[in-house]
């Protein structure tokens, strides 16, 4: 029987932080190929650059399209991205979330327990803490989720560990914060429908996209009232996949890592960097708080440096920001459509 390629897969990589790693994947780690699995019900497959890497158009909870990748390549490692994300949506549709998000991923984890995979990189979250007791956030801090997607990314946090224990899966569970930006080069970028993140939505309201932006809520116990963020660009986040993938080839162990800056950014200080990096006022508009937003959240991320060797370069919002109105207001947006290939 001919060897198997052997191959990363990378589910959701269709998606924005996915497509980001998989274009870091094809480029930096040659010694493997790249497989990726995607409904492409909120992903697109414009934004897979390369014609090499094999794209698997399919629910990950569906056993014949997971067992056709794990017996057409020999996948060596999982980089577990696809989820639903927003958080409004998790509220009022819970079972969507915990079946998606908790139930749907364990088809993958059996395929990598019968075809002996024991690598798995997930795309946690800073939602699985809650409310912060302290700040900023280590990877200790107590994990109280306040919403349906933190909870939903907790189960399989948990699930993963007994893996672990029980048949030597090791994984490294990243705990992503805002992020944000696009690729410099704007081939692909940041797509949703419906938009629901503060950068994209100030420079709508820029672009004349949208009427304005609203400011949830400007009297929280914060320097100017409004709510701070830690904003970590996705060519960073993506970076810290490749690391998470050379620490499981040498051996680690099962970890938490925060991925941020450290740096905290109120959405009034975004409102004027916007405004410097395009030269445009922006229509705001203040209102209520929205239900379930802590007023601070911003990473350790010590941790990840010292276990992972990662520390965020794009430590300038403004560039983050420049990277994601390049993206905006350039050709490649256009092209992305949600039709399946
Ligand atoms: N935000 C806002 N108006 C919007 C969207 C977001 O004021 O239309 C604020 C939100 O309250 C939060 C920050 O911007 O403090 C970042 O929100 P986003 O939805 O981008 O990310 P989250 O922090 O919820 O993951």
């Amino acid at each position: 029987m001919p060897r198997k390629e052997k191959a990363v897969l990378v589910t959701g990589g269709a998606g924005y932080i996915g497509s980001h790693t998989v274009r870091q994947l094809v480029e930096h780690h040659r010694d493997c190929g790249v497989v990726v699995l995607d409904t492409l019900e909120r992903g697109h497959a414009e934004s897979i650059l390369d014609p090499e890497v094999k794209l698997f158009t399919g629910d990950m909870a569906d056993q014949e399209v997971v067992e056709e990748v794990f017996t057409t390549f020999q996948i060596e490692a999982v980089i577990h991205f696809a989820a639903y994300t927003y958080v409004g949506e998790s509220v009022t549709e819970p079972l969507k979330y915990y079946r998606n998000n908790t139930a749907a991923p364990l088809t993958i984890l059996e395929a990598m327990q019968r075809h002996g995979c024991k690598q798995f990189i997930f795309s946690s979250t800073a939602a699985t803490y809650g409310n912060p007791v302290a700040t900023p956030i280590t990877e200790e801090h107590p994990q109280q989720p306040i919403n349906p997607y933190g909870a939903s990314k907790l189960m399989l946090e948990q699930i993963i560990r007994d893996c672990e224990s029980a048949w030597g899966l090791r994984a490294v569970f990243l705990r992503y914060f805002n992020a944000s930006g696009c690729a410099p080069d704007a081939a692909i970028g940041e797509d949703h429908d419906p938009e629901t993140h503060l950068i994209p939505l100030i420079l709508m309201a820029i672009s004349g996209e949208r009427e304005n932006i609203t400011v949830f809520g400007e009297n929280y116990e914060t320097p100017d009232g409004t709510c701070v963020r830690d904003y970590i660009h996705v060519l960073d986040l993506a970076n810290a996949h490749l690391k998470a993938l050379d620490y499981l080839d040498k051996g680690g162990a099962t970890v938490a890592c925060n991925l941020g800056t450290g740096k905290g950014v109120s959405v009034r200080e975004m409102l004027a960097i916007a405004e410097a990096v395009t030269g445009t006022k922006v229509p705001v508009v203040y209102g209520e708080r929205r239900p379930g937003d802590p007023a601070e959240l911003v990473a350790d991320p010590a941790r990840a440096k010292a276990i992972l060797g990662w520390e965020a370069e794009y430590t300038d919002v403004t560039e983050i920001v420049a990277t994601a109105w390049k993206w905006m207001t350039g050709p490649a947006k256009g092209r992305y459509t949600n039709v399946k290939r």
